[in-house]
């Protein structure tokens, strides 16, 4: 890779006992790039990260950083921000004195941390907060501080442990943003681990989805979202449609449709994103339209998310997105039929 490599993990494998927690990842990670490691409860992100923090050691396989092996190198010499999930503030210590704690074991004279201290408080929000206590704060104000003492000594890298989970809904879409703004003013380089998608799409430079171990896709969010690599990927990230289908002789057939479709003879499914359906436009002589019946309509304000049976698909049910003009101009309840199409292009087979 190019100069701009900052981290290169590899072959890194943890095992716990008889457990392997992870297996044989290779990761580059560029300087100044946000990277979220996503993926569901238990596949190994938090264990990365902590082994890239240096809190947990690999079995094997190696951590480098700038070219220099730093597999064995303890996590106070590595010079790393870290947030964790629970706002890991001292209780009995003013937000000041928690900027400030990795200042002051650095020996920095006192005016000077006095400085950073109110630039940092300023540059997550809370300016004039410096006198008061952790318990005095709201979560999401405690996670700005932790925030905020994590890049007081200018790490090179920030590691964030699912920062944002203990938030209620709305908090935790502000602070997202705030993280992702802070970020690409600051320039520091950032692994987020999270397991929340939508999380990981709306900040993330890359994102690296895992699952049991392994690493089942690097890529932007727009590359993991459109281009998955596996039904796992497709699945976790975004919601999907899977319609089971029969591939011969160069074409895919399902119900009343058929593609043109490479390879080998097989049963397959295919992934098709809920927006990949569409209820308009459709002409007289359009290619790839059925017919389907509306099922179920979940109202979720200027667009519902629509459940629709499509036997002519042999799917049972799909779900698309419809407006709620659109429903309300057809007039379309519950039992209606309509015709939708389906963008071919979009269709992923596996
Ligand atoms: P979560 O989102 O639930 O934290 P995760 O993807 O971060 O999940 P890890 O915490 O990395 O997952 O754990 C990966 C696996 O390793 C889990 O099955 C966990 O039980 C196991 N594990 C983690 N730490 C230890 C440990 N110290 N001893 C034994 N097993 C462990």
């Amino acid at each position: 890779m190019t100069e701009d490599l900052f981290l290169d993990l590899r072959h890194v494998r943890k095992e716990f006992g008889a457990f392997t927690a992870l297996r044989d990842i290779d990761l580059a990670i560029r300087k100044g790039e946000f990277v979220c490691f996503l993926g569901p409860s238990g596949c190994g992100k938090t264990t990365l990260l902590r082994i890239i923090a240096g809190l947990e050691v690999q079995t094997s396989g190696e951590v480098w950083q700038g070219g220099v092996d730093i597999s064995r190198l303890p996590p106070a010499q590595r010079d790393y921000g870290i947030v964790f999930q629970s706002y890991a503030l001292f209780p009995n210590l003013t937000v000041a004195d928690n900027v400030a704690y990795g200042l002051v074991n650095r020996k920095t004279p006192r005016a000077e941390i006095a400085r950073r201290v109110s630039e940092l408080v300023k540059l997550v929000g809370l300016p004039g907060s410096e006198g008061k206590y952790p318990a005095q704060l709201s979560g999401g104000q405690q996670q700005r501080i932790a925030l905020a003492r994590a890049l007081a000594t200018s790490p090179s890298l920030l590691l964030l442990d699912e920062p944002l989970s203990a938030l209620d809904a709305l908090e935790r879409v502000r602070l997202r943003q705030e993280i992702r703004a802070l970020q690409q003013k600051v320039g520091v380089t950032t692994i987020m681990v999270t397991h929340d998608q939508e999380e990981a799409l709306s900040v993330a430079d890359r994102i690296v989805v895992m699952n049991h171990g392994a690493i089942e896709q690097v890529g932007t969010p727009m590359e993991i979202y459109r281009e998955p690599a596996s039904p796992f990927v497709a699945d976790f990230v975004g919601k999907v449609n899977t319609i089971a289908v029969r591939v011969r002789s160069g074409a895919m057939h399902f119900g009343t449709l058929s593609l043109p479709c490479d390879g080998p003879d097989r049963d397959a499914r295919i992934y098709l994103r809920p927006e990949d359906v569409l209820a308009r436009p459709i002409n007289e002589g359009d290619a790839h339209v059925f017919d389907a019946r509306i099922e179920k309509i979940e109202f979720l304000g200027s667009y519902c998310h629509v459940k629709v049976a499509a036997p002519a698909l042999d799917a049972n049910t799909l779900t698309v997105y419809l407006s709620l003009n659109f429903l309300s101009e057809q007039s379309l309840e519950v039992g209606s039929p309509l015709k939708l199409k389906l963008l071919p292009e979009r269709i992923k087979v596996f």
